[in-house]
């Protein structure tokens, strides 16, 4: 099988992703990258998104019940996401404040990457809960 690569496609949804700094899901992507490639459907956007995670270029940030978010990993600068449970905003840390422990890994793991991901509930988010009682 030959393995087919869409170097435009794949060059325009890292294009729209670096450009950004919203976390964007992959419709926002798919409306950016089809003012350069007005043919470009949905599915292939996710099969592209999908190619880069894979490939280590993209990072996913999963939601239940929500959209799956998309940022680009600059290489070198590697970060981290916060985000809330209640309005959905997604915050960077940079990775470099944060010490990641290597426990119980097993025997001869080699790392290549670390995800790290708080969940919870931002301060507008919890004062406005607070009201609510
Ligand atoms: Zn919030
Ligand atoms: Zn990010």
């Amino acid at each position: 099988m030959t393995m087919v690569r869409n170097t435009r496609q794949r060059q325009a949804v890292v294009q729209a992703l670096r450009e950004t700094h919203t976390h964007p899901d992959a419709a926002w992507i798919h409306a950016q990258v089809r003012a350069e490639l007005p043919n470009i459907s949905l599915g292939t956007v996710y099969r592209t998104l999908d190619a880069l995670a894979r490939d280590g270029l993209v990072m996913t940030i999963e939601r239940a019940g929500q959209a799956t978010r998309y940022d680009y990993k600059h290489v070198g600068h590697g970060h981290h996401h916060v985000v809330c449970r209640g309005c959905g905003a997604i915050y960077d840390i940079a990775a470099e404040d944060v010490e990641v422990p290597a426990l119980g890994l097993p025997a001869g793991f080699q790392v290549q990457d670390v995800r790290l991901e708080y969940h919870g509930v931002c301060q507008s988010c919890a004062q406005q809960s607070e009201k609510r009682g």
